[in-house]
């Protein structure tokens, strides 16, 4: 490694790894920071999550990944990102956070929570997932509120109230039903979203239907206390009784982290950070945003399957501004 890195990549994520792989292939020298483990915000799914994505759809640096089914589970999907780290010996700091940075003028000079390093450029990778999108109600603090839903197991018998209509709320409520759980769905909208898995619907459409699962629609949670919550519906403000509530009301970047990194974001409802519609460079010179980061608020916009090729992109124009340097100097 360098004393001045080609490039620092921030986030060891799916598209933070394929920008490893991409550097690898043009010889950019580059170092990977993650603050948690490989692939961390898939390790911090739904334990039995299925992606809707079929793995070969997926998959990265010629690194054939084989599910037992089509469609891979987070458990095949942590192994396959393994092995791919493995193959490409792509160099990957864990449990590393990168902090802030200074500008220099040829140069950034990176500080994390365990070193200091230089590099001429970064790509920042840092998805959304660390975020939740709170509700802003009281009793929201209280441990029996979950804004991330792991596993079915301890809501077994309970009376759960799953807030969102959305993929991870509707996966949430079937798998804690099935577990014995007596369960409320409460959404703003009119119905669940139609990026509801095709495949998922119906059972869920079924499971409303013969009264399994009650759903509030035109509603929302507005307080919440250790054994009940209140709920406003179209007939007025109702009282449940309540074990736990899975707020599965989605994620967002960490704006104040973009913003110390001198990224703009825009100040409409999406928040996107901006970036070149080419080069994917931010406002920073030499400075890229890569992956789900590079929708905002949006962030359905960009997913592993859409978003891998932006690793190639930006490793292009980073070795072809280090080749005119090379050639200039
Ligand atoms: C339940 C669920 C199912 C999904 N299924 C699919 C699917 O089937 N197909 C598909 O294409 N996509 C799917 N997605 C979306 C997909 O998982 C994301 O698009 C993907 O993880 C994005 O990769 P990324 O590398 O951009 O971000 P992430 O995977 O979020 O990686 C960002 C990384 O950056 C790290 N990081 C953040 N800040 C810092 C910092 N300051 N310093 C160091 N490291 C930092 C984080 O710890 C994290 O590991 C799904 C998402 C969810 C939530």
């Amino acid at each position: 490694m360098k004393d001045v890195l080609d490039v620092l990549i921030v986030g060891g994520g799916p598209i933070g790894l394929a920008c490893g792989i991409e550097a690898t292939k043009r010889e950019v020298d580059y170092l990977i920071v993650e603050k948690g483990c490989l692939v961390n915000s898939i390790y911090n799914y739904p334990a039995n999550m299925t992606f809707f994505s079929t793995s070969v759809k997926i998959e990265m640096g010629d690194v054939p990944f084989i599910s037992h089914n089509p469609r891979p589970t987070r458990r095949e999907a942590l192994e396959y990102y393994r092995r791919v780290k493995q193959h490409w010996g792509l160099r990957v700091n864990l449990y590393e956070k990168v902090e802030r940075l200074e500008r220099q003028q040829n140069f950034f000079t990176i500080y994390t929570s365990q070193a200091q390093y230089h590099a001429r450029a970064v790509v920042v990778a840092t998805g959304f997932y660390d975020h939740p999108n709170l509700l802003h109600i009281p009793g929201e603090e209280l441990p029996k509120v979950r804004h991330y839903y792991d596993d079915p197991h301890p809501y077994i018998d309970a009376k759960v109230i799953v807030v969102g209509a959305a993929n991870s709320a509707v996966d949430a409520a079937l798998e804690v039903w099935a577990k014995g759980a007596e369960v409320t769905l409460v959404h703003r909208g009119e119905e669940i979203s139609h990026r509801v898995k095709y495949w998922i619907r119906p059972n869920f459409e079924n499971r409303v239907k013969e009264g399994s699962i009650k759903t509030l629609f035109r509603s929302q949670l507005v307080a919440i206390r250790p054994k009940e919550v209140d709920i406003r519906t179209p007939e007025g403000l109702i009282t449940l009784e309540n074990d736990f509530v899975l707020a599965m009301t989605g994620y967002h970047p960490d704006y104040s982290w973009l913003e110390n990194m001198g990224i703009q974001c825009s100040e409409d409802h999406l928040r996107l950070p901006s970036r070149d519609e080419f080069t994917f460079e931010t406002n920073v010179p030499n400075m890229f945003l890569a992956g789900t980061v590079c929708g905002g608020m949006n962030t359905n916009k960009w997913f592993i399957e859409n978003s891998i090729e932006h690793a190639g992109i930006i490793m292009e124009e980073i070795a072809r501004r280090l080749r005119r340097e090379t050639i200039s100097g």
